[in-house]
């Protein structure tokens, strides 16, 4: 147990995702400081967004409720929404980082009371359900946000408007001028958790995805499903309200693929089998086609793929589509290639398709580590050195949430290990 509590022993954990929230409550809960600083409004990461987990089909607020309890209970954790690591100095035992806070414009009394929300005419495009709907420019992040508290557009925070509201809080909580803050905070040892963005499926231009309004992504689909999502949770098309009857998932959507990304991404097959009885348990008579290349459900997620193969109304394609059209009168999207398995041609049309694309680490994209401190692969993810800054879940590999707290709570003891040896 540590028993120095000064800040040179704290674990700096960034990103406040499962795998994040996983290191910061695991090291905590040994009795290590830790500062965990999350660029969202709200903690939970991609898991947050997701409509329900395989293999059980349980919603993700189970897995995380528990994860912001413990933080909750456990002052040894301080947390930063809204934040990010601008910059790195020191070396293991030793850091100091630089972390920037950017203006929520609601601060800490703040009771999620909504009366802002009610009174606010002003509405922006909803990011937690990638833009499918409209929010409010005051909101809750979202309906199971942790922690509570409102957030305010940037934009809107500029307008009269914004000042409007100000006066109407009844705790004085919103704060239009609140600006962002830059803090230096010494560190003995980091996590580096900043998960995965879904891939950009509007490169895989024979797939026509922001083209052809019923070709969706496995992310958006997660929404979709989702009851607090842009339908309500009905499965609707976006094109005209018309209930998903016939759907079509293609698989390694750009994955295993060197024009995109050439890896496999591990857990798309199980999300299209998951979203698969999304569909199947909302429509009874609902006909559903997955097309794959190898279909890939590792370990124990056998079991569950065995289980929705008994569906007799799932039909499974070996086949990697060459590309989709669109039937300009219905807006059904029309799935073109050839079964590798019979050598048979085909141009199927749906009500809608679903493209299965997989994850691209954000330490490639807009979460790199300076290069001193680690090594990448050829893809951006972060291969381990064991210099102080330990990366965990999908900062290393793409994965699925098991996996990504596994490898959490490894990189929590090699934390605890720096501070130890301090
Ligand atoms: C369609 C789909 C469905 C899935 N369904 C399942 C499922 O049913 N079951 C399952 O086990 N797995 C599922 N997964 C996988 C699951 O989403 C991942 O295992 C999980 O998100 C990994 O968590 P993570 O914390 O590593 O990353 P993330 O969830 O991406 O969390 C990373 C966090 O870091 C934050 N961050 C990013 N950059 C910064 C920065 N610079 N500074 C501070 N914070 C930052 C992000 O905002 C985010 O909160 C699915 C994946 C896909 C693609």
């Amino acid at each position: 147990m540590a028993e120095d509590n000064t800040a040179s022993h704290t674990i700096l954990v960034v990103g406040g995702g499962m795998s994040g929230l996983t290191a910061a409550v695991e090291a905590a809960e040994v009795g290590y400081d830790v500062i965990l600083v999350e660029k969202n409004p709200y903690l939970g990461g991609r898991v947050a967004q997701i409509n329900q987990y395989f293999p059980k089909l349980c919603t993700p607020s189970c897995g995380l409720e528990i994860n912001f309890q413990r933080i909750r209970n456990n002052p040894r954790i301080s947390t930063y929404t809204m934040a990010e690591v601008t910059h790195i100095a020191g070396e293991e035992g030793n850091f100091t980082v630089t972390v920037r806070q950017n203006p929520r414009h609601v601060n800490e009394k703040c009771t999620a009371c909504g009366v802002c929300a009610e009174a606010c005419t002003t509405e922006i495009d909803d990011p937690f359900n990638f833009d499918l709907s409209k929010v409010k420019a005051i909101r809750k992040p979202h309906m199971m946000a942790y922690p509570l508290r409102y957030v305010m557009d940037p934009e809107f925070a500029k307008s009269d408007a914004a000042k409007m509201l100000a006066e109407k809080c009844p705790v004085k909580a919103i704060e239009p001028d609140m600006e962002a803050k830059q803090i230096d905070i010494p560190v003995s040892s980091i996590v580096w958790s900043t998960g995965w963005t879904p891939f950009d499926a509007s490169k895989i231009h024979a797939y026509g995805f922001g083209h052809y309004q019923n070709v969706s992504t496995n992310m958006h689909f997660e929404r979709i499903a989702n009851k607090y999502g842009p339908t309500g949770g009905k499965i609707v098309r976006p094109s005209d309200g018309k209930e998903v009857k016939n759907i079509a998932f293609i698989q390694c959507a750009g994955s295993r693929d060197h024009n995109y990304l050439p890896y496999c991404s591990r857990v798309c097959c199980l999300a299209s089998m998951k979203q698969a009885t999304y569909v199947r348990n909302q429509y009874p008579d609902a006909k559903v086609t997955i097309y794959y290349i190898d279909l890939r459900a590792m370990d124990r997620y056998e079991a569950f793929q065995k289980k929705v193969e008994t569906d007799e109304n799932i039909t499974w394609i070996k086949s990697k589509p060459a590309s989709l059209e669109e039937n300009p009168n219905t807006k059904d999207p029309i799935v073109i290639g050839e079964d590798t398995l019979t050598g048979e041609r085909y141009a199927t049309p749906y009500d809608m398709v679903v493209l299965a694309t997989g994850m691209e680490t954000n330490t490639a994209l807009n979460a790199k580590v300076p290069a001193k401190f680690v090594s990448y692969d050829e893809y951006g993810f972060i291969v381990n050195q064991g210099n102080g800054l330990t990366a965990s879940g999908c900062s290393t590999a793409p994965l699925d949430v098991a996996s990504a707290v596994q490898s959490s709570t490894a990189a929590a003891l090699k934390a605890i290990q720096t501070v130890v040896k301090g």
